[in-house]
Protein backbone atom coordinates (compact mmCIF):
# COMPACT_ATOMS: atom_id res chain seq x y z
CA UNK A 1 0.00 0.00 0.00
CA UNK A 2 2.67 2.62 -0.59
CA UNK A 3 2.99 2.81 -4.67
CA UNK A 4 2.49 6.46 -4.30
CA UNK A 5 4.26 7.14 -1.49
CA UNK A 6 5.60 11.38 -0.77
CA UNK A 7 3.66 11.92 -4.64
CA UNK A 8 1.12 15.15 -4.78
CA UNK A 9 -1.31 14.21 -6.86
CA UNK A 10 -4.22 16.54 -8.27
CA UNK A 11 -7.24 15.15 -8.81
CA UNK A 12 -10.41 17.37 -10.50
CA UNK A 13 -13.76 16.63 -9.55
CA UNK A 14 -12.69 14.52 -6.73
CA UNK A 15 -15.70 14.82 -4.08
CA UNK A 16 -17.63 12.15 -5.94
CA UNK A 17 -17.44 8.98 -7.90
CA UNK A 18 -14.94 8.13 -9.92
CA UNK A 19 -12.41 11.22 -8.45
CA UNK A 20 -13.72 10.67 -4.83
CA UNK A 21 -12.82 6.68 -4.77
CA UNK A 22 -9.16 7.67 -6.63
CA UNK A 23 -8.58 10.18 -4.08
CA UNK A 24 -9.40 7.45 -0.99
CA UNK A 25 -6.87 5.08 -3.28
CA UNK A 26 -3.59 7.43 -3.94
CA UNK A 27 -4.21 8.91 0.20
CA UNK A 28 -4.37 4.59 1.09
CA UNK A 29 -1.49 4.50 -1.13
CA UNK A 30 0.56 7.51 0.55
CA UNK A 31 0.02 10.53 -2.09
CA UNK A 32 -0.85 13.53 -0.62
CA UNK A 33 -3.85 14.51 -2.29
CA UNK A 34 -5.43 18.31 -4.00
CA UNK A 35 -9.72 17.25 -4.94
CA UNK A 36 -11.12 19.88 -6.23
CA UNK A 37 -15.32 20.42 -8.01
CA UNK A 38 -17.99 22.99 -7.82
CA UNK A 39 -19.80 22.36 -4.39
CA UNK A 40 -18.29 23.36 -1.31
CA UNK A 41 -20.50 21.18 0.81
CA UNK A 42 -19.63 18.26 -1.20
CA UNK A 43 -15.93 18.99 -0.72
CA UNK A 44 -16.20 19.30 3.09
CA UNK A 45 -18.11 15.68 3.42
CA UNK A 46 -14.99 14.63 0.69
CA UNK A 47 -12.07 15.72 3.13
CA UNK A 48 -14.16 13.76 6.23
CA UNK A 49 -14.43 11.02 4.44
CA UNK A 50 -11.25 10.23 3.42
CA UNK A 51 -9.69 11.81 6.89
CA UNK A 52 -6.39 12.49 6.07
CA UNK A 53 -3.62 14.14 3.62
CA UNK A 54 -6.18 15.20 1.32
CA UNK A 55 -6.75 19.24 0.69
CA UNK A 56 -10.18 20.77 -1.08
CA UNK A 57 -10.05 23.69 -3.08
CA UNK A 58 -13.57 24.69 -4.68
CA UNK A 59 -12.77 25.33 -8.44
CA UNK A 60 -15.20 25.29 -11.83
CA UNK A 61 -12.65 23.21 -14.19
CA UNK A 62 -14.44 25.77 -16.92
CA UNK A 63 -13.29 29.31 -15.19
CA UNK A 64 -9.86 29.58 -16.40
CA UNK A 65 -9.18 32.33 -13.11
CA UNK A 66 -10.00 29.12 -10.69
CA UNK A 67 -7.65 26.84 -12.58
CA UNK A 68 -4.87 29.73 -11.74
CA UNK A 69 -5.92 29.80 -8.09
CA UNK A 70 -6.10 26.11 -7.45
CA UNK A 71 -2.34 25.34 -8.86
CA UNK A 72 -1.33 28.89 -6.88
CA UNK A 73 -2.07 26.99 -4.10
CA UNK A 74 -0.75 23.67 -4.58
CA UNK A 75 2.45 25.77 -6.01
CA UNK A 76 2.36 27.64 -2.54
CA UNK A 77 1.80 24.23 -0.42
CA UNK A 78 3.94 21.73 -2.00
CA UNK A 79 6.03 23.28 -4.77
CA UNK A 80 5.27 20.65 -7.62
CA UNK A 81 2.72 17.78 -8.78
CA UNK A 82 3.76 14.12 -9.32
CA UNK A 83 0.54 13.33 -10.29
CA UNK A 84 -2.72 15.14 -12.32
CA UNK A 85 -6.22 13.08 -12.71
CA UNK A 86 -7.76 15.33 -14.69
CA UNK A 87 -11.18 13.69 -14.22
CA UNK A 88 -13.82 16.24 -13.81
CA UNK A 89 -16.76 15.90 -17.05
CA UNK A 90 -20.18 17.22 -18.16
CA UNK A 91 -22.60 14.72 -19.80
CA UNK A 92 -25.80 16.16 -20.97
CA UNK A 93 -27.46 13.91 -23.32
CA UNK A 94 -29.20 15.69 -26.03
CA UNK A 95 -30.25 14.06 -29.75
CA UNK A 96 -28.05 16.46 -32.41
CA UNK A 97 -31.03 18.25 -34.39
CA UNK A 98 -31.88 19.81 -30.43
CA UNK A 99 -28.07 20.48 -29.45
CA UNK A 100 -28.01 23.99 -28.83
CA UNK A 101 -24.96 26.59 -28.97
CA UNK A 102 -25.23 26.65 -25.01
CA UNK A 103 -25.55 23.00 -24.86
CA UNK A 104 -22.78 22.92 -26.84
CA UNK A 105 -20.23 25.17 -25.51
CA UNK A 106 -20.98 23.99 -22.16
CA UNK A 107 -20.18 20.19 -22.73
CA UNK A 108 -16.44 21.46 -24.53
CA UNK A 109 -16.18 24.22 -22.08
CA UNK A 110 -15.73 21.85 -19.41
CA UNK A 111 -14.65 18.06 -21.33
CA UNK A 112 -12.14 19.88 -23.47
CA UNK A 113 -10.95 23.25 -22.74
CA UNK A 114 -11.72 22.91 -18.78
CA UNK A 115 -9.07 19.85 -19.46
CA UNK A 116 -6.86 21.00 -21.76
CA UNK A 117 -6.21 24.11 -19.67
CA UNK A 118 -5.92 22.23 -16.56
CA UNK A 119 -3.17 20.15 -18.09
CA UNK A 120 -1.58 23.60 -19.76
CA UNK A 121 -1.68 25.56 -15.60
CA UNK A 122 -0.41 22.11 -14.26
CA UNK A 123 2.82 21.60 -16.30
CA UNK A 124 4.86 24.13 -14.72
CA UNK A 125 4.45 22.36 -11.64
CA UNK A 126 4.70 18.91 -13.06
CA UNK A 127 8.35 17.39 -12.14
CA UNK A 128 10.25 15.18 -14.69
CA UNK A 129 8.96 11.44 -14.14
CA UNK A 130 5.32 13.01 -13.53
CA UNK A 131 1.88 11.01 -14.73
CA UNK A 132 -0.91 12.77 -16.10
CA UNK A 133 -4.12 11.11 -16.35
CA UNK A 134 -7.55 11.92 -18.19
CA UNK A 135 -11.20 10.51 -17.36
CA UNK A 136 -11.95 9.94 -20.75
CA UNK A 137 -14.93 7.59 -21.43
CA UNK A 138 -15.49 3.99 -23.94
CA UNK A 139 -18.33 6.19 -25.38
CA UNK A 140 -15.11 8.09 -27.66
CA UNK A 141 -15.26 4.80 -29.84
CA UNK A 142 -18.68 4.63 -30.33
CA UNK A 143 -22.17 6.12 -31.75
CA UNK A 144 -24.55 6.43 -29.73
CA UNK A 145 -28.08 8.64 -29.70
CA UNK A 146 -27.40 12.05 -27.96
CA UNK A 147 -23.96 11.52 -27.21
CA UNK A 148 -22.36 13.48 -30.07
CA UNK A 149 -21.08 16.43 -28.12
CA UNK A 150 -19.79 13.70 -25.14
CA UNK A 151 -17.96 11.69 -26.71
CA UNK A 152 -16.86 13.91 -29.29
CA UNK A 153 -15.00 15.79 -25.94
CA UNK A 154 -14.04 12.59 -25.42
CA UNK A 155 -12.47 12.01 -28.56
CA UNK A 156 -10.29 14.59 -27.97
CA UNK A 157 -9.02 14.04 -24.86
CA UNK A 158 -7.96 10.45 -26.54
CA UNK A 159 -5.84 12.70 -28.96
CA UNK A 160 -4.68 14.98 -26.35
CA UNK A 161 -2.61 12.50 -24.76
CA UNK A 162 -0.91 11.49 -27.83
CA UNK A 163 0.29 14.74 -28.54
CA UNK A 164 1.80 15.18 -25.11
CA UNK A 165 3.12 11.86 -25.44
CA UNK A 166 5.09 13.24 -28.15
CA UNK A 167 5.73 16.79 -25.94
CA UNK A 168 7.05 15.65 -23.20
CA UNK A 169 7.78 11.36 -23.38
CA UNK A 170 11.69 13.01 -22.98
CA UNK A 171 11.23 15.01 -19.64
CA UNK A 172 9.54 11.72 -18.54
CA UNK A 173 6.54 12.95 -18.58
CA UNK A 174 3.49 10.41 -19.28
CA UNK A 175 0.42 11.11 -20.30
CA UNK A 176 -2.62 8.60 -20.64
CA UNK A 177 -6.35 8.16 -20.59
CA UNK A 178 -8.76 5.38 -18.90
CA UNK A 179 -12.38 5.01 -20.43
CA UNK A 180 -14.48 3.65 -18.11
CA UNK A 181 -17.59 1.86 -18.94
CA UNK A 182 -20.65 2.67 -17.18
CA UNK A 183 -19.68 3.37 -13.75
CA UNK A 184 -21.94 3.10 -10.74
CA UNK A 185 -21.30 6.73 -9.50
CA UNK A 186 -23.86 9.25 -8.08
CA UNK A 187 -23.00 11.41 -11.55
CA UNK A 188 -24.34 8.18 -13.08
CA UNK A 189 -27.83 7.75 -10.93
CA UNK A 190 -28.34 11.69 -11.28
CA UNK A 191 -28.00 11.44 -15.22
CA UNK A 192 -31.00 8.52 -15.17
CA UNK A 193 -33.02 9.23 -12.36
CA UNK A 194 -35.94 7.33 -11.51
CA UNK A 195 -34.76 4.84 -14.60
CA UNK A 196 -31.21 4.21 -13.07
CA UNK A 197 -32.62 0.97 -12.37
CA UNK A 198 -33.65 -0.08 -15.51
CA UNK A 199 -30.49 1.67 -17.39
CA UNK A 200 -28.45 -0.23 -15.49
CA UNK A 201 -30.35 -3.12 -16.02
CA UNK A 202 -29.90 -2.64 -19.42
CA UNK A 203 -26.33 -1.69 -19.40
CA UNK A 204 -25.73 -5.51 -18.31
CA UNK A 205 -26.47 -6.75 -21.34
CA UNK A 206 -24.35 -5.17 -23.05
CA UNK A 207 -21.05 -5.23 -20.81
CA UNK A 208 -19.42 -9.05 -21.28
CA UNK A 209 -18.60 -8.94 -17.54
CA UNK A 210 -22.26 -8.81 -16.85
CA UNK A 211 -21.73 -6.14 -14.37
CA UNK A 212 -21.34 -2.45 -14.08
CA UNK A 213 -17.73 -0.58 -12.97
CA UNK A 214 -17.44 0.13 -9.00
CA UNK A 215 -15.60 3.69 -9.27
CA UNK A 216 -12.98 1.40 -7.57
CA UNK A 217 -11.75 0.09 -10.58
CA UNK A 218 -11.09 3.02 -12.49
CA UNK A 219 -9.43 3.92 -9.15
CA UNK A 220 -7.47 0.77 -9.52
CA UNK A 221 -6.30 1.75 -12.89
CA UNK A 222 -5.70 4.98 -11.95
CA UNK A 223 -3.01 4.02 -9.31
CA UNK A 224 -1.10 2.05 -11.71
CA UNK A 225 -0.91 4.43 -14.35
CA UNK A 226 0.07 7.05 -11.82
CA UNK A 227 2.66 4.78 -10.41
CA UNK A 228 6.19 3.27 -11.49
CA UNK A 229 4.67 -0.06 -12.24
CA UNK A 230 3.27 1.96 -15.44
CA UNK A 231 6.85 3.21 -15.77
CA UNK A 232 7.13 2.66 -19.80
CA UNK A 233 3.60 3.18 -20.80
CA UNK A 234 2.30 6.57 -22.16
CA UNK A 235 -0.15 7.88 -24.68
CA UNK A 236 -2.49 4.83 -24.37
CA UNK A 237 -5.99 4.60 -23.42
CA UNK A 238 -7.06 2.18 -20.86
CA UNK A 239 -10.20 0.95 -21.38
CA UNK A 240 -11.94 -0.54 -17.89
CA UNK A 241 -15.52 -1.00 -19.06
CA UNK A 242 -16.05 -5.44 -18.50
CA UNK A 243 -14.93 -5.66 -22.01
CA UNK A 244 -17.29 -3.47 -23.87
CA UNK A 245 -15.45 -2.15 -26.54
CA UNK A 246 -13.40 -4.98 -27.21
CA UNK A 247 -16.03 -7.04 -28.20
P1 LIG B 1 -19.91 12.29 -10.43
O1 LIG B 1 -20.18 11.21 -9.45
O2 LIG B 1 -21.03 13.21 -10.79
O3 LIG B 1 -18.67 13.16 -9.94
C1 LIG B 1 -18.27 14.27 -10.72
C2 LIG B 1 -17.26 15.08 -9.94
O4 LIG B 1 -16.77 16.13 -10.78
C3 LIG B 1 -17.86 15.76 -8.72
O5 LIG B 1 -16.85 15.89 -7.75
C4 LIG B 1 -18.27 17.11 -9.28
O6 LIG B 1 -18.42 18.04 -8.22
C5 LIG B 1 -17.08 17.39 -10.17
N1 LIG B 1 -17.31 18.34 -11.27
C6 LIG B 1 -18.27 18.32 -12.20
N2 LIG B 1 -18.14 19.37 -13.02
C7 LIG B 1 -17.07 20.08 -12.58
C8 LIG B 1 -16.45 21.27 -13.00
N3 LIG B 1 -16.90 21.97 -14.03
N4 LIG B 1 -15.35 21.70 -12.31
C9 LIG B 1 -14.88 20.99 -11.27
N5 LIG B 1 -15.44 19.86 -10.82
C10 LIG B 1 -16.53 19.41 -11.47
O7 LIG B 1 -19.40 11.71 -11.82
P2 LIG B 1 -18.51 10.44 -12.24
O8 LIG B 1 -19.46 9.45 -12.82
O9 LIG B 1 -17.57 10.02 -11.18
O10 LIG B 1 -17.72 11.07 -13.48
C11 LIG B 1 -16.36 11.48 -13.42
C12 LIG B 1 -15.75 11.43 -14.81
O11 LIG B 1 -15.91 10.12 -15.34
C13 LIG B 1 -16.39 12.37 -15.85
O12 LIG B 1 -15.36 12.93 -16.64
C14 LIG B 1 -17.25 11.45 -16.69
O13 LIG B 1 -17.42 11.93 -18.02
C15 LIG B 1 -16.40 10.18 -16.66
N6 LIG B 1 -17.11 8.94 -16.96
C16 LIG B 1 -18.08 8.48 -16.11
C17 LIG B 1 -18.72 7.29 -16.44
C18 LIG B 1 -19.82 6.70 -15.54
O14 LIG B 1 -20.52 5.78 -16.00
N7 LIG B 1 -19.98 7.16 -14.32
C19 LIG B 1 -18.38 6.59 -17.60
C20 LIG B 1 -17.40 7.10 -18.42
C21 LIG B 1 -16.76 8.28 -18.10
P3 LIG B 1 -19.34 19.36 -8.42
O15 LIG B 1 -20.59 18.93 -9.12
O16 LIG B 1 -19.57 19.86 -7.04
O17 LIG B 1 -18.52 20.29 -9.25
Amino acid sequence: MNALQGKVAVITGGSSGIGLATAKRFVEEGADVFITGRRKDELDKAVVEVGKNITAIQADVSDLADLDRLFETVAKNKGRIDILFANAGLLEPMLTQVATPEHFDRTFGTNVRGVFFTVEKALRLIRDGGSIILTCSSTWQKGIPGYATYSGTKAALRSFVRTWTAEYASKGIRANVISPGPIETPGLQELFGENAESAKQQFKTRIPMRRLGRPEDIAAAAVFLASEESSFITGIDLPVDGGTVAV
